[in-house]
């Protein structure tokens, strides 16, 4: 049902000139949409609740990524570096998040163009429209946005004429039970987050101690192999892995996963569960996770049986979901099993999708019920785990020809993906992946799925969840 006010509010277009564009969060598709939207000649403000730049990629910044340089790097993004003279690296290497930041966000961050429209430690509380709650219909696409911003300052209020929310999803982890629910009780660090540096910053709070890694995914893999690596030096150290599901086919069916790469990632750690320096846990469906002394105590059920584990530390590598809380006042049009934009998530679902396979896509996908706001990013694929930065860097390039009034450029796609996806799911028990489409080349493949495993240190790239 919709609303209509009797007394409508101003509805002059005048309201919307002079403001900027509001970008939400200075990840790789926030400096993306940046340097689009001033390419286009559009003033844009970037809002960044960490104190740099890629602050969340930072924070797996140890991770190496399963996408080369080449597929990591924003098209104007990078004119806007080369006019400083940058170079860019190696194609075909493959950089950790670290690199991702030093060689590319930073640099990108510091350029004479982005520099001045960037705020650090802003973060975006909620968006809506001036004077105009989710009800109001009359004019309100002529009515600027209002952001509610949050600094060490305090809060204050500011008006855009769009926005894009490239906030990602890293911060909002799907919780540890089936029910989708956070555990009842407050678990303190008992639980450490997707993708620790387990041998590096993290290592004392894995030595020696009885872990559980929760998740099905190639986070969860990295994780694992890692902690198998520790173990052996470490002595003492218990590796414990929970599943949802009778199998794990989303780590490739290990010799018969067509990508080499993948199948060598996943028949890795099938293979320390087979040698025992891994206790899979399979069809373990988690009801509640309670602190028990020092240690936690995981409940639930396995083939409909209680079943219950005590360990020291658990890992949440369950994947992530959108925080859209701060987005309560904006009309959403979100499908309901993904939370990704309706025309988008038939794309992505990964119920009916298992390698993620996504057809380029810009504003037609991405449009919500409410004008001139986009999700942009890997928060636009809600729970979907295939998100590529090449799918987000030619979602912005789209958004932003749209929102300087070139509607041709938006909807004409200009990026060629790879057909095989990220990961797989455990639907009808194997990846698609299996059979490599025959128009992905090699180098499409080996930029969509894992690379190989470091075996002297257990670096693996990793995918999102
Ligand atoms: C371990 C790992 C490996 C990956 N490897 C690859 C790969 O090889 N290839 C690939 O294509 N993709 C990869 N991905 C997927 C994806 O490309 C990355 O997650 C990427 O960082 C997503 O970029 P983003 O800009 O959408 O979001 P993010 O990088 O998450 O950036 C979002 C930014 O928004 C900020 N923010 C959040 N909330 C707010 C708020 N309310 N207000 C203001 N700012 C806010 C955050 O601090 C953050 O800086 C990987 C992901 C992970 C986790």
């Amino acid at each position: 049902m919709t609303l209509t006010l009797t007394v409508p509010p101003r509805t002059d277009a005048d309201r919307l000139t002079g403001l900027p564009v509001a970008v939400i969060g200075a990840g790789p598709v926030g400096l993306a949409a940046a340097a689009h939207l001033l390419e286009r000649g559009l003033d844009v403000v970037v809002y960044e609740a960490g104190p740099t730049v890629g602050t969340s990629v930072r924070a797996w910044g140890h991770t190496r990524l399963f996408s080369p340089w080449q597929y990591v790097i924003d098209p104007a993004a990078q004119r806007l570096l080369e006019a400083t003279g940058w170079e860019a690296p190696r194609a075909a290497s493959l950089p950790t998040g670290q690199d991702l930041v030093d060689t590319y966000l930073a640099p990108l961050a510091a350029t004479p163009q982005l520099a001045p429209v960037i705020r650090y430690g802003t973060r975006v509380e909620a968006v809506s429209r001036q004077g105009m709650d989710r009800t109001r219909s009359t004019g309100r696409a002529d009515t600027p946005f209002l952001l509610r911003l949050h600094t060490a300052d305090g809060v204050t209020d500011i008006t855009a004429r769009a926005v894009v929310d490239t906030s990602g999803t890293y911060t909002s982890p799907n919780p540890l039970t089936a029910a989708g629910l956070a555990p009842a009780a407050d678990l303190g660090d008992r639980v450490v987050h997707a993708l620790p540096d387990v041998l590096g910053a993290d290592r004392a709070r894995f030595s020696g101690k009885r872990v559980l890694v929760v998740g099905a995914g190639h986070s969860a893999a990295n994780t694992l192999i890692k902690l198998a690596s520790l173990a052996k030096t470490a002595p003492g150290t218990e590796v414990l892995w929970a599943v949802r599901n009778a199998g794990t086919a989303r780590l490739g069916a290990d010799a018969a996963d067509g990508l080499a790469a993948r199948g060598q990632l996943g028949s890795t750690v099938h293979g320390l569960v087979e040698s025992g320096q891994l206790q899979q846990i399979a069809s373990y469906e988690i009801d509640d996770v309670r602190a028990d002394g020092d240690q936690v105590t995981v409940t639930g059920r396995r083939a409909g049986e209680p079943f219950a584990v005590t360990v020291d530390v658990i890992v949440n590598a369950t994947g992530f979901r959108p925080d859209l809380d701060m987005l309560r006042e904006i009309r959403l049009g979100l499908d309901d099993i993904v939370e990704a934009p309706r025309a988008l998530a038939p794309l992505i679902d990964p119920n009916l999708h298992s390698c993620g396979s996504v057809p380029p896509h810009g504003v037609a996908e991405l449009a919500h019920p409410e004008p001139n706001f986009f999700i942009a990013g890997m928060k636009s694929y809600g729970r979907a785990p295939t998100f590529l930065l090449l799918t987000g860097y030619e979602q912005v390039r789209s958004i932003a020809a749209e929102l300087a009034g070139d509607h041709t450029a938006a909807r004409q796609l200009e990026l060629v993906l790879p057909e095989t996806g990220v990961c797989s799911t455990d639907i009808g028990g194997s990846s698609c992946c299996t059979t490599p489409p025959a128009t992905a080349t090699p180098a499409a493949e080996d930029a969509a799925c894992c690379t190989p495993l470091d075996s002297a240190t257990g670096n693996t790239s990793c995918c999102t969840n």
